[in-house]
């Protein structure tokens, strides 16, 4: 029982809930140079300072700061260069969430990977042949990606209390929407990764299991904000090189759901119900360079031996049929001709059979 009638709060009580009140009011959230005092919003650029070959460059955000303290919480876009609907969303987002009665605070980053982006290169960045979604956390005097990666490691993941990296198929990849929980961390760090994944709505969920947990070798953008203990999600919505809407307004969905699920906003969607939650995955590779021709389309169920993809040479030979290695579902198909050796051809996963029980 712990039922507190009006007539048991005395004096003393009601001073104290009164200096609570003060101790949680909001103080201004100092990004990039740019102050967002509370209830406002403010836009400006990271730096990335030059190196060795290169001027450095921006990575452009905006800090929509709620009136009352709450989860900071960062959504980043554009990781690699071709991935229009999530920068897309979050310029929606950027007039769509409403400061004065937010609760907490949204770190949106429009473009994180800008060399990329303005060269219009898959994968990889144009100054380094790096892929920035693998040199996290980042170095401070290292290549241009891994400059860039440390300064969202120490700008923004550092600061953020949850992280979502907003991925879509890259330009060649024709993808079906999902999510991936990685349960490699933490296990209080792991149950509320989970519920973001649920929140942000995606019904197809891939449990990773093969993340490092070394906060120093990261790797990757979301894990390395979970080996530094804060939930984080990477999702996926859209893909080769489109701008449909409705993989926009899914990601805009998904944030709604979010925001809703930490307590920054009153309203917004539920979690998804029923996912399904994929366990065995594999990216099929080539392992020869050619032309690419897929045999499959994303969403679609292949059993094991099902020809994916066919890769020849550049007068017509077969060089390789590359089939699915067990029964499952393709979420990515690799949908344009170019192929080099080692590269991905497509994305498979199963079903899982039991869900992990993650203790909170
Ligand atoms: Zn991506």
């Amino acid at each position: 029982m712990n039922h507190c009638t009006p007539r048991m709060l005395g004096p003393v009580t009601l001073i104290l809930l009164t200096a609570a009140g003060v101790a949680r009011a909001q103080a201004p959230f100092v990004l990039g140079g740019v102050t967002a005092a509370p209830g406002t919003l403010a836009s400006g650029d990271l730096k990335v300072p030059g190196g060795a070959g290169d001027e450095g460059t921006v990575i452009p955000f905006t800090v929509i700061h709620g009136s009352r303290p709450g989860p900071v919480l960062a959504l980043i876009a554009g990781t690699h260069g071709v991935e229009y609907p999530p920068v897309l969303a979050l310029q929606r987002l950027k007039t769509s969430v409403e400061p004065r009665t937010l609760t907490g605070t949204v770190v949106l980053i429009h473009v994180a990977n800008m060399p990329s982006f303005l060269a219009r290169t898959i994968y990889y960045g144009p100054k380094d042949g790096q892929n920035l979604n693998r040199v996290f956390p980042g170095k401070r005097d290292g290549t241009l990606s891994e400059r860039i990666a440390f300064v969202l490691t120490s700008e923004v993941i550092d600061r953020a209390t949850h992280v979502i990296d907003v991925h879509c198929g890259d330009g060649n990849e024709w993808l079906r929407p999902y999510s991936y929980w990685v349960v490699t961390s933490a296990p209080a760090v792991v149950a509320a990764s989970k519920d973001l994944a649920l929140a942000f709505g995606l019904d197809h969920i891939v449990i990773d299991t093969e993340r490092p947990n070394d906060p120093a070798a990261s790797v990757y953008l979301a894990n390395t904000a979970m080996t530094r203990g804060k939930p984080a999600l990477t999702v996926e919505s859209g893909g080769w090189s489109r701008t449909d809407e409705e993989s926009i307004t899914r990601v805009e969905r998904g944030v709604a759901g979010v925001l809703k699920h930490l307590g920054m906003r009153a309203d917004g969607p539920a979690p998804v119900a029923h996912p399904v939650w994929l366990g065995r995955n594999e990216v099929l590779r080539s392992a020869f360079t050619g032309l690419l021709y897929p045999m499959v389309e994303p969403g679609q169920t292949v059993a094991q031996g099902t020809l994916v993809a066919r890769v020849t040479d550049f007068h017509g030979k077969v060089l390789e049929d590359i089939r699915s290695p067990f029964a499952g579902e393709v979420l990515y198909v690799v949908a344009t001709p170019p192929i080099a050796k080692g590269e991905p051809v497509g994305f498979v996963a199963e079903r899982a059979a039991a869900v992990p029980e993650i203790k909170k």
